[in-house]
């Protein structure tokens, strides 16, 4: 036997698809986590069924790709039993889609999920309002809580041997003389859930015209007979209409709220604060600064930086955190390092120090000076090296994305985000995949799919990676070390992710500005309530995320490296064997004349400058290879945490925007390339090309007016931002007043 789940995203598929099998897949939030189809069995019945998660939808019509998966899953492969999730706690809107479900012939049993949390909240529900209305079983569950599981398969079980013809919520309404003309004529031919095929018919649904050409005129000419109403013949708007109306006016009391708080949830509660009109935003910064602060921060709590604790890492608690201390060349004190580090660096110390200690080791094992000591040592093992040492810190941060992501809040994030900008023309809608870029450009593009406007989802793809993923984590962790000092890793990192969201706002004013079509959808996505992250979810994900990190450390990035080892150890003349002096090189004659490029832009100037032009290159590859490359070059040790290159902070900051607004790595340029529309993708490719130059050099030249003085720098930011603000409000009155 075959069991299908379906129901809107975020009803809870797939928790329950992993209570009933016992699989880990990851559960998240965004509309098309779940694109990939999952498989599950569940043994507590007689005979093993198989259970499919199918991608979540808000309704059956051929939109998206997500809609197409499920709806073809259902009419071709043939579930012995549909199991419609349903969120209780968002009763009417989930419904809609079991409207349209009923219509196919198959059983169907609705499984009303959250019942924790609608108890929790005093709420109760009529079960038996929906099972009269609909003529299908109806079981409250909480997947989470794993309550009325068994139950609920128990049902499906016995529903699923006894044939269920589809019904129609629609058979009473203003269109039924239609729906019943096209059904008979469909049952003429045979064709199976004839009933489904007639109503996807009447919506001039593009996959049912396609499939009968012939029956679709007829059911043109029956309209045509219809008199006309307020939606001017547009069928599939009166088809939606008709079953919103048969919803409110069947389901608006069969919630039960408790009478005592007045329908006001925990939620409700929540969000009062955190999607605060006015403090929304300046919470949102917060939430973040304290991620990037737990990860990069070597002054936990600025117990030193602020409180002047002067804790000094001597000892024992030297030991314990990693910290290490520093050698005075002048007086030849040693110093320990201050500050108790953050969890991040405090993983990363550990982590660099264990291999750093394999690195030794093979070192020792190793003849001197032969080229296999110098491929392995200085090639592989310190390329290699200088990511691992921050996979920790990668992986805490994805944790902290993920339980941001997993607890509902990014979702607000997003409705924060459009009612902040959509007077300029931006909708929510696109915040969502792009916040998912923190993870990995990939699937965050593939994201964008939910987006309907064309324009919209290419304009988005374009903004993707400047939502920095996490393989370029390990450059910022890097740098941050590099302006120490005079600055605070955290506050460093921190300020490129924000110059990346900052950036992609006003380039997405901008594009919007020249864009035809300046009408903002309205922003319908629900918030799902706030739900404490499931451990295990997180475990699971976290466990995905390291191991993709092992495989392409192992394969793509290790071949980089030997490239780059090969072009840096020999010159042209090959065979007169290893160089001794790495400006010799085959990859020092390459990058100098890319250090020709990029010298304006600050970072690429003085003797190393080639050495950083190369670095950005290698990082198409995958965005790690930015620091693999740069040890392997010598511009910093193997576990990336002693610099041995001198840039002033202005330098280093253009340096993070151009490896931030650049080319993605390959694998996004070709996501890019599949998801975009065939007119837009070469545009996007010169936007990132000339962009980031664009962009780069500007911070280049505004860091340098920080250099004179950080009040001139000040001003500065702050007329050129008073002047984005402006140009920006002036375009979107404009507009306004054109489509008027
Ligand atoms: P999907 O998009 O339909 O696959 O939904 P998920 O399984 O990813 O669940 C979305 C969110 O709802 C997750 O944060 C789950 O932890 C949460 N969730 C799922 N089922 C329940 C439930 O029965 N009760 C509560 N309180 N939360 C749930
Ligand atoms: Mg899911």
């Amino acid at each position: 036997m075959k069991f299908a789940l379906a129901g809107n995203p975020n009803c809870g598929k797939t928790t329950l698809f992993n209570s009933l099998t016992g699989a880990t897949a990851h559960v998240g939030n965004w509309p098309g986590v779940t694109v990939d189809k999952r498989e599950g069995i569940y043994k507590k019945l007689e005979e093993k069924v198989s259970i499919i998660d199918l991608p979540g939808i808000y309704s059956l019509s051929p939109y998206t790709p997500e809609e197409v998966v499920s709806r073809n899953f259902i009419l071709d492969e043939k579930p012995d039993c549909i199991i419609n999730v349903v969120d209780a706690t968002n009763l009417e809107r989930n419904l809609y889609l079991t409207t349209q479900v009923l219509e196919i012939d198959v059983p169907v049993v609705i499984a009303l999920n959250m019942m924790d949390a609608l108890r929790s909240s005093g709420s109760k529900i009529k079960v038996v309002d929906i099972e009269k209305a609909f003529g299908v079983r109806c079981v409250e569950i909480s997947a989470l809580k794993n309550q009325g599981l068994d139950e609920l398969m128990k049902v499906a079980y016995s529903e699923a041997r006894r044939p269920r013809r589809g019904m129609s919520v629609l058979a009473n309404s203003r269109i039924s003389r239609v729906i019943e003309e096209t059904t008979n004529k469909l049952n003429e031919e045979k064709i199976e859930s004839p009933l489904f095929h007639a109503i996807k018919l009447i919506e001039n649904d593009e996959i049912e015209i396609k499939m009968h050409p012939e029956i679709a005129k007829g059911v043109e000419e029956l309209k045509t007979k219809e008199p006309k109403d307020e939606f001017g013949g547009d069928y599939e708007a009166i088809v939606a209409d008709q079953r919103y109306k048969y919803i409110s006016e069947h389901f608006a009391n069969t919630v039960i709220k408790s009478q005592d708080d007045s329908g006001v949830t925990k939620s409700d509660k929540i969000d009062k604060v955190l999607t605060h009109r006015i403090w929304g935003i300046p919470i949102f910064l917060a939430i973040m600064f304290i991620v990037f602060h737990l990860t990069f921060s070597e002054d936990l709590l600025f117990l030193n930086g602020i409180f002047g604790l002067e804790i000094k890492n001597e000892g024992f608690i030297n030991f314990l955190t990693g910290m290490g201390a520093e050698f005075d060349e002048e007086t030849g004190a040693i110093i320990p390092l201050a500050g108790i580090p953050s969890l991040g660096v405090f993983l990363q110390n550990w982590m660099g120090w264990l291999t750093g200690a394999i690195i030794d080791l093979f070192r020792g094992f190793m003849p001197e000076g032969t080229w296999y000591t110098g491929l392995v040592c200085d090639g592989i093992l310190t390329g290699l090296d200088s990511i691992f040492s921050f996979l920790p810190q990668i992986i805490l941060l994805f944790l902290f994305i993920s339980i941001l992501e997993d607890s509902g809040y990014m979702a607000r994030v997003a409705f924060i985000m459009d009612r902040a900008f959509r007077k300029f023309g931006l909708s929510g809608k696109a915040f969502i995949p792009l916040l998912m870029g923190f993870g990995c450009s990939v699937p965050a593009m593939m994201g964008a799919k939910t987006l309907e406007d064309e324009k919209e989802r290419d304009m988005t793809i374009r903004l993707t990676p400047f939502f920095s993923c996490g393989a370029k984590a390990p450059t910022w962790a890097m740098l941050a070390v590099a302006v120490a000092g005079s600055f605070l890793g955290d506050i460093f990192v921190f300020s490129i992710y924000l110059l990346g969201i900052v950036v992609a706002i006003i380039a997405a004013i901008i594009m919007k500005a020249f864009s035809k079509n300046y009408d903002v959808p309205p922003f319908i996505m629900e918030l799902p309530s706030y739900h404490a992250p499931q451990f295990r979810n997180l475990m699971a994900h976290l466990w995905d995320k390291a191991k993709h990190f092992v495989v392409k450390a192992s394969t793509i990035i290790t071949a980089a490296i030997i490239l780059i080892w090969f072009l840096s150890s020999f010159s042209w003349a090959f065979w007169e064997g290893l160089v001794d002096d790495i400006d010799e090189s085959i990859l020092a004659s390459l990058g100098k004349v890319l250090q020709y490029f990029f010298w304006p832009l600050g970072w690429a100037q003085g003797a190393e400058g080639w050495k950083f032009s190369v670095a950005t290159i290698t990082g198409l590859i995958a965005k790690e290879d930015v620091v693999a490359t740069m040890a392997q070059l010598g511009l910093c040790d193997e576990a990336g945490e002693t610099i041995s290159f001198a840039l002033s902070n202005s330098r280093i900051y253009a340096f993070a925007a151009y490896n931030l607004f650049t080319f993605p790595c390959f694998a996004a340029i070709a996501t890019a390339k599949s998801e975009s529309s065939k007119k837009a993708f070469p545009i996007t490719l010169a936007f990132w090309f000339f962009g980031s130059y664009v962009i780069s050099l500007f911070v280049f030249l505004i860091g340098l007016t920080f250099e004179v003085a950080w009040w001139v720098g000040l001003i500065v930011v702050l007329v050129l931002a008073g002047a984005v603000v402006l140009a920006g409000l002036l375009v979107s009155k404009r507009k306004k007043l054109q489509q008027a």
